[in-house]
This record gives structure tokens, C-alpha cells and sequence, in this order.
């Protein structure tokens, strides 16, 4: 049955004052059970979130987009969270071979059209992670400014439902929960990044500058797109492929 905003809203107003602790359990346990997805960079603050999902359950399907451009200590830190947190269910999702020969054979598109890039490297793979899932987990925060300075804790978009426990967490609040449980950091945070994303899309930040000011530094992009609904009008809109690749 498709899933109605009104549903939407009662969950918002069911959890209105929840910890994300709480909102977590209540979906994995009470709402949802066996339906949520966690879709996870595996970067700088990554750990909070993958730690409370794991604390409810540990085979939680967790989706990790391996665009092919990723700094091989994410892949690292991946492979260390995994372990550390007992998550037995951690999908990698790669682009599609084809697509990847159609839009970027040569492996420079992220240099000539990011958003092509991001479409065939990002989105078009989580499109098809989530082909069979309704309700799926995001570790956006609201702090991050931009799109994401008043995110709801529960959204519909594109038909399914969008989870953001970590909605009106500040940076304080991550710290003191990395400091808690002891979690390891990503390794790139001591060289300055505090946000990482693909390689070439990368740069560490200064003292004083936004957490994402180091993603697609000097050019008019703050989101890959798989937080935005398709379609949607503006310069952060995600492209189509040039043509259909089955
Ligand atoms: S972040 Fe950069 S390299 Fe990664 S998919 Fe987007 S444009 Fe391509």
C-alpha cells in the first residue's frame, strides 16, 4: 500500500521529543520491523548512527554506495566499522558497468559534469538498493546548513519514507557519543576532513569553515543528489543519463 503523508505526519508527532535512540528502536522494533535499510557514507560521523542501529540490530540492512572514487581509507574505515559494530549486513552497491562505459569511460567525468558523475556514480546506484525498500535511515543533519538546515525527523520522499534520527544532533552531541562508546574515528578526520566524500570531490576544511565546505570546493554544488527527490528544479537537480541503459 503506498505510503501516505498523513503516516508521515503521525510518525513526526509520535516522536516528536525521541532521542534518536529511541526513534531508531521504535522503528526497527515497533513501526517498521524488518523494513528499514541504513544508507551509510562510512565517513566522518558515520559511526554514531551505524553504532545506535546496531545496538537494536546488528543485521540491519546497511547500503554502502562504493562510487569507485572513494578514498581508500573509507574502505578501510568500512571494513574496521563493520567489525567493531558486529554489522553482519553491509550491502555494497557499485555503478553499473554499462552506465559507467556510457557516461564516463575514461573515469574524468567528476572534472566535466559532476552532476552526470553523481547521477552515475551515486544516485542511479542507490536508486536500485532501495528498489525494494520503503523505509530507509539517513544520517543527515540539520547543522550541515544548506538543504539540510530544517529537516523533519520523517519525510516522504519518492514514495518511501526517510528517516533522519540524527536531525537536530549538533556537533557537540557527536562528539560526546564518539567519546561514550569509544568509537573510532575516520582516519582522514586528523588531516582536516570533516566531511569526506569521493576523492577528487574532496578537500579538508579550515578552522572556522562549515563541515561540507570541503565537498565540490569552488563550484555551485553542495548535494551528490541522492537526497534530493529527482526531478526536482534547481541547480543541485540530478540528470538524466543521455539515454536509457538497461
Ligand atoms: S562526488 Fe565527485 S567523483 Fe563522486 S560521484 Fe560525485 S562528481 Fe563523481
Amino acid at each position: 500500500m503506498p505510503i501516505s503523508q498523513g503516516q508521515v505526519d503521525a510518525l513526526n508527532a509520535k516522536y516528536k521529543n525521541a532521542a534518536p535512540q529511541a526513534v531508531i528502536k521504535g522503528i526497527l522494533t515497533e513501526d517498521f520491523p524488518g523494513q528499514v535499510s541504513l544508507v551509510s557514507s562510512f565517513g566522518t560521523e558515520s559511526a554514531v548512527l551505524l553504532h545506535m542501529a546496531a545496538e537494536v540490530d546488528k543485521a540491519i540492512d546497511v547500503v554502502f554506495i562504493n562510487t569507485g572514487k572513494l578514498f581508500g581509507e573509507t574502505i578501510r574505515y568500512k571494513n574496521k566499522l563493520e567489525e567493531r559494530l558486529g554489522l553482519s549486513n553491509v550491502r555494497a552497491v557499485m555503478p553499473k558497468p554499462a552506465l559507467l562505459d556510457q557516461n564516463d569511460p575514461k573515469g574524468v567525468l567528476w572534472s566535466q559534469n559532476a552532476d552526470r558523475c553523481c547521477y552515475t556514480r551515486k544516485v542511479e546506484p542507490m536508486q536500485r538498493a532501495l528498489k525494494n525498500v520503503n523505509v530507509w535511515i539517513s544520517g543527515r543533519k540539520g547543522f550541515h546548513g544548506g538543504e539540510r538546515s530544517s529537516l523533519p525527523l520523517f519525510e516522504l520522499v519518492e514514495g518511501r519514507i526517510k528517516v533522519n534520527p540524527l536531525a537536530n544532533w549538533a556537533k557537540p552531541d557527536l562528539d560526546q557519543y564518539f567519546e561514550q562508546y569509544a568509537l573510532p574515528q575516520h582516519p582522514l578526520v586528523e588531516d582536516g576532513y570533516l566531511s569526506v566524500g569521493c576523492m577528487p570531490c574532496t578537500t579538508p576544511v579550515a578552522d572556522g569553515e562549515d563541515v561540507r565546505a570541503g565537498r565540490w570546493r569552488g563550484a555551485d554544488k553542495t548535494e551528490c543528489g541522492i537526497h534530493m527527490p529527482a526531478g526536482q528544479p534547481g541547480r543541485r537537480s540530478i540528470l538524466p543519463p543521455r539515454r536509457q541503459v538497461a
